[in-house]
């Protein structure tokens, strides 16, 4: 992974932004500037270099994973750590850089109370400033690297849902399936799920995140399968509906109604198109067979390091696609009490349009 190019580009992000220092603190950003995957770190960027904050338990491990970066172990929270670091560099420092300093702190990933103990012992030597989302901007657009690693996910994820397929039967307990596709993806290489897998059966499938319960499939209805792994750090996320017992006429048309829509709006993916207007695209495909009021959530999301990314597919977003960001496409009809389909895949902005990775055939699954 190019550590050097993003830690590079991020300090021309934090001088545009008029800081002179970041402290990231949220723990995909640290991966991403780093490839540290401990559970408790800061790290601090500036002109002058990359601190990576710890503790002991991860002393091992951090040497490991980082590389161009000063490791600072300590024995209170890393952000307490940092602070004191910062403390000690400003009286080893001359005169001239003794003035304060201004960092940039993750107002997402910081509490109140940690701003204001960050804020007290730093008094004097540095002014907090929430900073602007610059990793996650730089994390909108995949490198080759990353591109291939979530290839391999969406790959991994993809081949879960036969597993799925076998095990779907009438009395069968939701929860029985889902430890059948979880059991895959381990033993496929997958270092966990990327979410605790949604299988959602008969009137189940109509709550939009329906994780897998005791309940047993029912004879007849739609099974809602959202189901990711991650495997090498990097995420996948696919959704599929299969039918369990004969479907309905008005089954077969809701399905081809989601169906519609979830073309439609891959259709509409390329570079320049805003993210609303790919959420559009879904929408007026549903409004048209009056269906859009059951479609209750965005019509998708960036994924990569996490499940959910930058950019959000929703109206009234109005950031571009670019060629290189990873997005799902995943419209969805909820009747509440009765059913409810979804379909997604992981889409790639290209040059031209986009890739559906691993496309597969998409036609209603009858069980
Ligand atoms: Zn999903
Ligand atoms: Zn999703």
């Amino acid at each position: 992974m190019d550590y050097a190019g993003r830690r590079s580009r991020l300090r021309s992000a934090i001088e545009d932004a008029d800081l002179d220092s970041l402290l990231v603190t949220h723990l995909p950003n640290i991966r991403y500037l780093s490839g540290f995957t401990g559970s408790a770190a800061a790290m601090l960027v500036d002109s002058r270099g990359v601190v990576l904050f710890t503790d002991g338990r991860y002393r091992t491990q951090a040497k490991q994973e980082v590389t161009n970066a000063r490791i600072v172990i300590g024995r209170k929270s890393p952000l307490q750590t940092a602070a004191e670091w910062l403390i000690a560099r400003r009286k080893s420092s001359r005169p001239t850089l003794a003035d304060q300093i201004s960092i940039g702190i993750e107002p997402e990933s910081i509490t109140a109370g940690m701003r204001d103990r960050l804020a007290a012992l730093l008094k004097g030597t540095a002014r907090l400033r929430s900073a602007p989302p610059l990793v996650e901007r730089a994390r909108m657009i995949k490198d080759a690297d990353e591109i291939l690693r979530i290839r391999r996910a969406v790959e991994l994820g993809a081949s879960l849902f036969p597993v799925a397929c076998k095990d779907i039967r009438p009395g069968v307990s939701e929860v029985k399936v889902a430890a059948a596709m979880e059991n895959a993806a381990r033993c496929g290489g997958a270092d966990g799920m990327s979410f605790a897998t949604i299988l959602a059966s008969g009137p189940r499938s109509a709550i939009v995140h329906g994780r897998a319960s005791r309940a047993r499939i029912p004879r007849r209805g739609f099974v809602v399968c959202d189901f990711g792994v991650i495997l090498a750090d990097y995420c996948s996320d696919r959704t599929r509906t299969v039918h369990v017992g004969l479907p309905s006429r008005q089954a077969l048309h809701l399905y081809q109604a989601v169906l519609e829509a979830q073309l439609t709006a891959i259709a509409a993916v390329r570079p320049g198109v805003t993210a609303a207007d790919v959420d559009g695209a879904a929408r007026r495909v549903l409004r048209s067979r009056k269906l859009a009021r059951y479609f209750t959530h965005s019509t998708g999301h960036g994924l990569g390091l996490e499940i959910h990314e930058a950019p959000r597919l929703a109206a009234g977003q109005g950031q571009k696609l670019e060629p290189g960001m990873v997005v799902t496409i995943e419209p969805g009809v909820y009747v509440l009490g009765k059913w409810g389909v979804r379909i997604e895949d992981v889409v790639l902005v290209t040059a031209s349009g986009c890739e559906v990775l691993t496309p597969t055939d998409k036609e209603l699954v009858v069980i």
